[in-house]
């Protein structure tokens, strides 16, 4: 099967199941997952009409997307993996999302780099839900930190978008279902709480669950396997 195939293939997929579960048609976004992947890939992606992408390793990132952005700007990419804070610098400057902020001092990073470029950013707070995931806020109370942090207005430059989980890696439908229900009700309490705050976003979902999470409200998918193929880790 093609990239295009396969991206067809999905959107058909992402469809059925809003259907399925009530939701409005379109109202999940599709993101490209293109980590170990090529440049090459992430054209024939974008030749299919696909211009959301999200990538984990900011050298890699860095390699293959300032480039890809300046010829087709209306390419977006989303940093998901876990970032160190000495990677904030370089990955300000071509990612539209950090989706993977989970911690304060990341916060603060990400606007000391934002305030030197003079540009804003979105963030998602990401969330630990699941027993066997292991990254983001471990608890509610370091969550509650950082959204009361941005909600005093101390990151001028951060736009909170929302939220984003990673389900636990498991076969077990239940256990993937609890995680995504548990990353959609902590997000139903907090927008109740901060409404001022834009805080629609729900990032769950991926190649072997993006289903199960749109029935749980996902308002964007992280597919990577499902449409470029497996990767190769060797590279
Ligand atoms: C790699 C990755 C994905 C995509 O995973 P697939 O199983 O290949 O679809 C999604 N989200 C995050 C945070 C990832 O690291």
């Amino acid at each position: 099967m093609s990239i295009k195939e396969n991206l067809e293939n999905i959107k058909y997929k992402i469809s059925q199941a809003e259907k399925k579960s009530g939701r409005k048609e379109g109202s999940v976004k599709l993101m490209a997952v293109s980590k170990f992947h090529p440049a090459e890939a992430v054209v024939e992606a974008f030749d299919a009409g696909q211009f959301l992408f999200g990538e984990n390793r900011v050298q890699e990132a860095s390699e293959k997307f300032p480039p890809l952005i300046e010829a087709h700007p209306e390419i977006n990419v989303h940093m998901i993996g876990q970032l160190q804070s000495n990677k904030v610098k370089k990955a300000v400057t071509f990612a539209s999302c950090i989706q993977s902020v989970d911690r304060l001092d990341l916060l603060k990073e990400i606007e000391k780099q934002c305030a030197k470029l003079d540009r804003t950013i979105k963030i998602l707070f990401e969330v630990h839900t699941g027993e066997e995931s292991k990254s983001g806020y471990e608890s509610e109370a370091l969550l509650r930190e950082s959204i009361e942090a941005v909600a005093k207005g101390e990151f001028p430059h951060i736009i909170p978008c929302g939220f984003m989980t990673m389900a636990p890696f498991t076969d077990d439908e239940k256990l993937i279902r609890k995680s995504f229900i548990t990353l959609r009700e902590l997000s139903e309490t907090l927008r109740r709480e901060y409404t001022n705050l834009p805080l629609t976003e729900l990032s769950m979902g991926m190649s072997g669950d993006f289903e199960i999470a749109i029935e749980e409200g996902s308002t964007l998918v992280r597919v990577g396997t499902a449409i470029f193929g497996e990767r190769d880790y060797s590279k």
